[in-house]
């Protein structure tokens, strides 16, 4: 192993779809692995948004390498042409090759990492660095030694804030009680919380979308529920994205119905609002551009992910500036080039940092690019853990076979003039709601920031002329 510490594991961070992937290539090459997860089974993060249909179809969503272990076990394969939700790629795929006999020995479940560094070494530390073994302690502060770390840890548990500057907007945290994070269960277990609510969804992702089309049904089964949208570009069309012309039909389906949603009324948007502040008044809460300020009970911050490098501060990392992904890799994956379809193969040599050994593979190894898809990160695992193993030329020997187009594409083009906010991916209709005139919540909402008059908008009013969302 590449590590020089053959005999102790390389250790997986995360039972996620792509340290799953990890041990699967690690089980093939005969590697000694362990596989810490923080939650209590495998694909804890994906579970948490099982309600959501995937856009790729089964035959992007399987590693091969796992697809190998599974079917000697005598599983049988998903069709492959069908659309899994998170729920369905948990139970069918990932559980069971979580519970193979040559892999399940290899987890340990409620084990959250808390830091990864060296034995004995900090990061300025040079002497004998290569040689010496990975330290990974737990937040319980059990330590365990190994020769080499994969960080398949994801970004769920990291999300953008609502502020437009990238830090919390005034009043955000104060206002956290009314703030969903991406894709809650709007249909199913959190039904309660959005039924005959007022709703603003924040961000232009898939995870907004997905939001947004399951408060749209809401909205035609229980009375009142109301869908406001806004998000930082002038236009909606990236969110749309691909739509009838998407590589993958699911994907292009979820803008178009998005589409027809705005246009019919049942949502309304505020395109070009960046969130400046939000301000609890009573039961309902108030988010403000600095021009308009939306009057809703619930805000749902569908703004993206960022990955969390805390965990390996004293570890030596080559990150991009932009991105947060290693250097090498960031213009390969940049959003302002490429979409998810055009990501070109890449694998160990991209994904290398100055500290030999460790590699952050998955969606977190994209850092704030939304352009990931499963099939990247198993070609990720499958080349690092050849890397790990000593075989360049495997490690080198990168191919992806990806749908083209979409929505994480950020490419400018007519009417839409920044990245798109949010990572990555749905009686009586409800009315239309308003962005109606008149003066705002005192000056001097938060803190004395805004000194403009501030328009007053309450989803679930009547529209003014001309002054609901842009894009109908
Ligand atoms: C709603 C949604 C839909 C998507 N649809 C698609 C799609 O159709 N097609 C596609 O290709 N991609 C899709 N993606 C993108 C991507 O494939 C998924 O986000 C995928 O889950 C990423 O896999 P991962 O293994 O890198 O990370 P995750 O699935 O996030 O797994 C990370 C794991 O690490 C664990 N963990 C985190 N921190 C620690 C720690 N400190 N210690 C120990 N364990 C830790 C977590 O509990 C989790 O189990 C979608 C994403 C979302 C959110």
């Amino acid at each position: 192993m590449t590590s020089n510490l053959p005999e102790l594991p390389v250790v997986v961070i995360g039972a996620g779809p792509v340290g799953l992937a990890a041990a699967a290539h690690l089980t093939e090459r005969g590697l000694p692995f362990l596989v810490l997860e923080a939650g209590d089974g495998p694909a804890a993060a994906v579970r948490e948004w099982g309600h959501v249909r995937l856009f790729s179809p089964w035959r992007f969503d399987i590693d091969p390498a796992a697809a190998r272990l599974l079917s000697g076990a005598g599983w049988v394969r998903p069709d492959d042409g069908k659309l899994p939700t998170g729920a369905q790629l948990a139970a069918d795929y990932l559980q069971p090759l979580a519970d193979l006999p040559t892999i399940k020995p290899h987890i340990r479940y409620g084990a959250r990492v808390a830091a990864v560094t060296r034995l004995g070494l900090d990061r300025v530390r040079s002497l004998g660095r290569e040689q010496t073994p990975y330290l990974v302690r737990l937040a319980d502060g059990e330590d365990i030694l190994a020769g080499a770390i994969i960080d398949a840890s994801g970004t769920w548990r990291t999300p953008n804030v609502l502020g437009a500057s990238g830090i919390p907007a005034h009043g955000e945290t104060a206002a956290a009680a009314f703030v969903d994070s991406a894709l809650p269960d709007v249909l199913g277990r959190d039904r309660d919380r959005f039924a005959g609510s007022r709703t603003l969804v924040v961000g232009a992702g898939h995870s907004a979308a997905n939001t947004l089309l399951a408060l749209a049904e809401l909205a035609a089964q229980a009375p009142g529920t109301t869908v406001g949208w806004a998000i930082r570009a002038t236009s909606p069309a990236r969110t749309y994205g691909g739509e009838a012309a998407d590589a993958l039909p699911a994907r292009g389906a979820l803008g178009a119905r998005l589409r027809e949603h705005v246009e019919n009324g049942t949502i309304t948007l505020y395109p070009g609002f960046s969130v400046q502040s939000v301000t609890v008044d009573g039961d309902t809460v108030a988010v403000s551009d600095g021009d308009r300020t939306v009057i809703a009970d619930r805000i749902v911050s569908a703004t993206g992910f960022r990955p969390d490098h805390t965990i390996a501060g004293e570890l030596r990392l080559d990150l991009d500036p932009v991105l947060g992904s290693t250097r090498a890799l960031a213009p390969l994956i940049d959003p302002n080039e490429h979409s998810c379809g055009t990501v070109p193969p890449h694998g160990a040599d991209e994904l290398t940092h100055p500290e030999p050994g460790y590699y952050a593979i998955g969606v977190k190894s994209y850092g704030r690019a939304p352009t990931f898809l499963l099939a990247t990160g198993y070609e990720q695992a499958r080349s690092v853990v050849a890397a790990l193993a000593g075989d360049w030329d495997a490690a080198r020997d990168v191919q992806l076979d990806l749908p083209e187009t979409g929505v994480c594409n950020s490419n400018p083009i007519a009417g839409d003039d920044t990245i798109a906010d949010g990572g990555g991916c749905c009686g009586t209709p409800a009315p239309a709601a308003a962005r109606a005139p008149g003066r705002g919540l005192a000056t001097g909402i938060a803190g004395g920031l805004l000194t403009a008059p501030l328009n007053l908008i309450t989803l679930g009013d009547k529209p003014a002329d001309g002054q609901a969302g842009s894009c109908c």
